[in-house]
């Protein structure tokens, strides 16, 4: 039976029109489009009409039928997908269809620059391993096909410059975002891509001939079309109504759970701290019921203070790691932090004490080991933790106080109690299992000629690109599948003609 339980927290509405965990509603749903699926027949450009017209009637129908593709959603994976199924296929009808507006989230994506990839991670085995869900999968020919590389050759060879930062994000040069949406619009376009905004894709049967029937609708006014398509590619995101396509279609549907946000903190007075950042802290998550912590809940790198919690790459990539488990409990953790990771314990109570001495006649809120790196707020408030008044002087700071400073920087121990918001990104973990489909051709192992790629399957990366290069290599394996079918299958149908003609 599949998995799916729908979240009542973050997921989008449950589509009225297909309540298709009842499979007999769904059922009736599709018998209602059959009849339909005589739509859109043509004569295809690339045979030639006097010898279609010298078939007989019934097979000339069938050597008739136009190529269609179906991309549902027009989100990074959607539109790239599309781009590339009609580069190596011209005579394939394309359309994609978008409930919203065409790549919305790559115009918001990274503050409105847009973190194309990540440049520091080109080999397939390290690529994968930023991905929470999917680091096993991901590892072989997935990446292989069409790494970061090869997206950033794409963007370039279609004219968006893009640069590397220094922590691995890539961007393009204009640092807007604007840039790479008009470059894949365009692209798309140019090829004679139809792309149709403003309506949904509630669902879809299959005919007699395998062919698949797409129910298109659009919410504001009562409209209602079906499209016959040989090809679906479901790219909906983190869409409920992806999932009801693909459950409809017999896929599971592993719990989507969010992933990539901020820790809310139990701890009021680290507000005052709201700002603060930390270039380099090693953070570990303890979650309830795990003994022996995964490496991955293990993290090294930036982190920010917030008025109500932590954020930063570190909590970010926890969040990620631990996002299943963060959800069963209800987001009640404890984090510990290393604020001076590279200094062990030791060294740190030696430095305290060394200093002590050296400035015995100092007030300790004045002046405090240069070594450690830290900011005076963050100093301040680490005396206040020790009951420690600013003003005192250093020759009269007791030793305990000064070993539990060392213990407290060193292994720092945050109550977690909720989940933030991270504007920047965000995304969610759970979908179609990798194992119901090909990853080599994104292929549904349920469902011939049914494709999904990016946010819709089981895979998320953690935050610096990641997200966006899985919709990217998804959306072109998929797309070079769909592409060399429909090839395949017109040369077939040419061969047909020819044969015909002859006979
Ligand atoms: C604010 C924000 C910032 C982000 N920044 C980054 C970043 O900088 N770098 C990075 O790597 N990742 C980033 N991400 C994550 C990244 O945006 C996603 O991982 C990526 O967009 C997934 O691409 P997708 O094509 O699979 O899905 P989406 O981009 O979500 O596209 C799916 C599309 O399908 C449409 N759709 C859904 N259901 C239907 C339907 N039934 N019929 C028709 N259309 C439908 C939706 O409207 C949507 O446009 C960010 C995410 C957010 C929310």
């Amino acid at each position: 039976p599949p998995c799916f339980q729908p979240s009542t927290e973050f997921i989008d509405e449950m589509p009225p029109q297909w309540p298709w965990l009842q499979p007999a509603a769904a059922a009736a749903a599709a018998r209602r489009a059959t009849p339909f699926v005589l739509r859109g027949r043509r004569c295809s450009s690339s045979v030639p009409a006097s010898v279609c017209a010298s078939a007989p009637s019934g097979h000339a129908r069938e050597q008739e039928d136009e190529q269609s593709l179906v991309v549902v959603g027009g989100g990074a994976a959607g539109v790239y997908a599309s781009i590339r199924a009609k580069t190596l296929a011209p005579h394939l009808n394309v359309v994609v269809i978008e409930k919203g507006k065409f790549l919305s989230k790559v115009k918001i994506s990274g503050g409105g620059r847009c973190n194309v990839t990540n440049g520091h991670h080109l080999e397939p085995s390290g690529l994968a391993r930023n991905y929470p869900r999917g680091y096993k999968e991901l590892r072989g020919s997935f990446f292989r096909t069409h790494g970061p590389q090869d997206t950033m050759h794409w963007f370039s060879d279609h004219g968006v410059e893009l640069k590397t930062e220094e922590d691995g994000r890539v961007f393009p040069v204009t640092d807007n975002s604007a840039s790479v949406v008009d470059c894949l619009l365009n692209e798309a376009r140019r090829l004679g891509v139809s792309l149709q905004a403003g309506k949904s894709v509630s669902g879809a049967s299959v005919d007699a001939n395998g062919k698949f029937v797409v129910k298109v609708e659009k919410r504001t006014i009562d409209f209602v079309d079906y499209i016959s398509a040989n090809y679906v590619l479901v790219a909906t995101g983190s869409s409920q109504q992806g999932y009801s396509f693909a459950a409809q279609h017999g896929h599971s549907i592993i719990p989507p759970v969010p992933s990539l946000f901020t820790f809310k903190i139990a701890d009021k007075r680290l507000a005052d701290l709201s700002g603060v950042s930390f270039t380099r802290v090693t953070a570990k998550l303890m979650l309830d019921g795990i003994q022996k912590s995964a490496p991955e809940l293990t993290q090294t790198g930036p982190m920010l203070v917030t008025h109500w919690g932590l954020s930063g790459p570190v909590v970010l990539r926890l969040s990620a790691w631990g996002a299943r488990e963060l959800y069963q409990d209800k987001y009640q953790a404890k984090l510990v932090v290393d604020f001076i990771p590279d200094i062990h314990i030791e060294d740190v109570k030696r430095i305290l004490f060394q200093h002590k001495d050296q400035h015995a006649k100092n007030k300790v809120n004045n002046a405090f080991p240069k070594e450690f790196g830290l900011v005076k707020r963050f100093w301040g408030f680490l005396l206040e933790q020790e009951s420690l008044d600013g003003d005192m002087h250093w020759a009269t700071v007791p030793k305990s106080h000064l070993n539990a400073m060392a213990l407290r920087l060193k292994q720092w121990m945050f109550e977690v109690v909720g989940k933030g918001q991270f504007k920047d990104e965000f995304v969610t973990a759970g979908g179609v299992p990798l194992s119901e489909i090909s990853l080599s051709t994104m292929e549904s192992k349920k469902q011939p000629n049914l494709f999904f790629a990016g946010e819709v399957l089981n895979v998320d990366g953690v935050t610096g690109g990641f997200n966006f290069q899985n919709a990217w290599t998804g959306g072109y394996i998929a797309g070079t599948s769909i592409g060399t079918l429909a090839s395949k299958s017109i040369l077939k149908e040419e061969q047909a003609c020819l044969q015909l003609q002859g006979s």
